[in-house]
């Protein structure tokens, strides 16, 4: 069997794991994340994939990571935070040296719609949008069949289409962006400034499921950006189906009816059957991913 290391950054947490050529999880080691060392802890993740690389023979790494990273370079990109100490630090060439191996990197959510179409909700379609819906809201856009890295390789960035351009201001420099409505972080922020109290977004799930009124008019919020966004996205894309994965995405159906309302009533007309579809994919979908989308990478370069 092939295997590949695949390697999922998030920011909180960052799995190891080797991915066979069917794209089954053999081993996984867990490191809490700690971007904000720079340099040193993406070395730290490099040598302990050295190790499992080794151990099974890894014919090359994949890489999905929180941020931004420049296609061409592998180094990371401002993005939303220029002053944070990840960027301008060589992730691709960090990972490749300790490992030795071929080392392939992308943004995290990207590589999520790569599971997607390779085992996932996307498996047979060949155009389509995958959203990952957690702390922000990230996606990945899949057209004949193949990713979509635009020219600096940072399309995707679905969380920052404006959904009201009088709504509060996104530290991407835009207003009213999809994120700050369908995150986890803005369903926390809206609920505690409705609730007058701090709570946490699985709390307001929790309590709209028991249907409390005030997290019920929360997440009806949520769902009518939701939906908005979804339609701009056909609108733009035409794509057969729409996927909507990541960890808040298990509270779907305390959203469907008011997302479904609003897509319909922002998609064209041709556009409004388009299915939306629930990722199966669960936490393994950015390992996973990454492992695959390194050997098909691979694979075109040796070709
Ligand atoms: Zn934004």
């Amino acid at each position: 069997m092939v295997y590949a290391l695949g390697i999922d950054i998030g920011a909180t947490n960052t799995r190891i794991a080797v991915v066979d050529a069917a794209g089954k999880i053999v081993e996984v080691e867990r490191l809490p994340s700690r971007m904000a060392e720079g340099a040193p802890f993406f070395e730290q993740v490099g040598q302990q994939a050295q190790r499992l690389g080794e151990k099974y023979q890894a014919r090359a790494v994949g890489v999905g990571t929180a941020g931004q990273v420049h296609r061409a370079t592998g180094t990371y990109l401002p993005g939303l935070y220029p002053e944070a100490p990840w960027v301008g630090v060589p992730l691709r060439d960090l990972v490749a040296q300790a490992t030795g191996l071929p080392t392939f990197v992308d943004n995290d959510c990207k590589i999520h719609a790569y599971a997607e179409l390779k085992l996932g909700a996307g498996r047979g379609y060949t155009d389509f949008i995958s959203l990952t819906l957690g702390t922000g809201l990230g996606g990945g856009i899949i057209a004949n069949g193949e990713l979509v890295h635009g020219a600096k390789g940072i399309a995707g960035h679905m969380g920052h289409i404006s959904i009201d351009p009088s709504g509060p201001p996104c530290p991407c420099g835009n207003r009213g962006c999809l994120e700050l409505y369908a995150s986890g972080t803005a369903v926390a922020r809206m609920a505690s400034r409705l609730l007058d109290r701090q709570v946490t977004s699985p709390e307001v799930f929790r309590l709209a499921a028991a249907g409390d009124e005030l997290a019920l008019a929360v997440l009806e919020q949520m769902a009518r950006a939701l939906g908005r966004g979804l339609g701009a996205m056909a609108n733009m894309f035409d794509p057969q189906v729409l996927i909507l994965g990541g960890s808040i995405m298990q509270w779907y159906p305390l959203l469907e009816e008011a997302t479904l309302r609003s897509f319909r009533s922002s998609a064209m007309t041709e556009l409004r059957d388009i299915p939306i579809l629930l990722s199966p994919l669960a936490g393994d979908g950015g390992v996973l991913g990454a492992g695959l989308y390194a050997l098909d990478q691979l694979e075109k370069v040796e070709r």
